[in-house]
C-alpha cells in the first residue's frame, strides 16, 4: 500500500510536526490537528494501512488498547473531559479524510460542539434478524478468505 503524500506516515518518520502523546512499537497517538475538544488525540497503526479492510487485527487491538488508555487518562489529565468518544472513520462516506486508519479519541463535556445526526428510530425486528444474517454471512466470508 502507497504511502507517499501521506501525512500520517511523515509523522510516524518525524518528518511532519505532531504533539505525540504516545509511541510503541506498531502505534503513534498524537493530538488532531482540528481538535473537537482539548485533548482530542489520534490512534495510528505506524505501518500504512488506509482502512479497516487493509489493516491487520493485531495491529487493531493495539489501536484499541491505546486508545483505551488514553480515554481513562484524559480523565486524570486536568482537562475537561466528562465523557469520550472513539470513532473510526472508514471509507470517504463514514467522513474519513485522512486514508491510513486512525481512531479518534475525543473528550467530551455537556455543551460542547460536537455532534451526530442520524435517525435513531427503533427498527422492526424483523428487519433486525434480516440485517443480522446479512452481517453473519459477512462475517461467514471472512472466515473463508482467512483458511
Ligand atoms: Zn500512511
Amino acid at each position: 500500500m502507497a504511502s507517499d503524500g501521506c501525512v500520517f506516515c511523515a509523522i510516524v518518520r518525524g518528518e511532519a510536526d505532531a504533539s505525540i502523546v504516545h509511541e510503541d512499537e506498531s502505534v503513534i497517538a498524537f493530538m488532531d490537528l482540528r481538535p473537537v475538544n482539548p485533548g482530542h488525540a489520534l490512534v495510528v497503526p505506524r505501518a500504512h494501512a488506509e482502512g479497516l479492510e487493509d489493516l491487520q487485527e493485531d495491529i487493531g487491538v493495539q489501536v484499541w488498547t491505546v486508545a483505551h488508555r488514553l480515554g481513562r487518562a484524559l480523565r486524570r489529565s486536568g482537562l475537561r473531559c466528562e465523557g469520550v468518544n472513539l470513532l473510526l472513520a472508514d471509507g470517504e462516506a463514514a467522513f474519513q479524510e485522512v486514508f491510513h486508519v486512525h481512531l479518534h479519541v475525543i473528550p467530551r463535556f455537556a455543551g460542547d460542539a460536537f455532534r451526530i445526526g442520524a435517525d435513531w428510530r427503533v427498527d422492526e425486528r424483523e428487519r433486525l434478524d434480516r440485517t443480522s444474517a446479512a452481517v453473519r454471512s459477512g462475517l461467514a466470508a471472512l472466515d473463508v478468505a482467512r483458511h
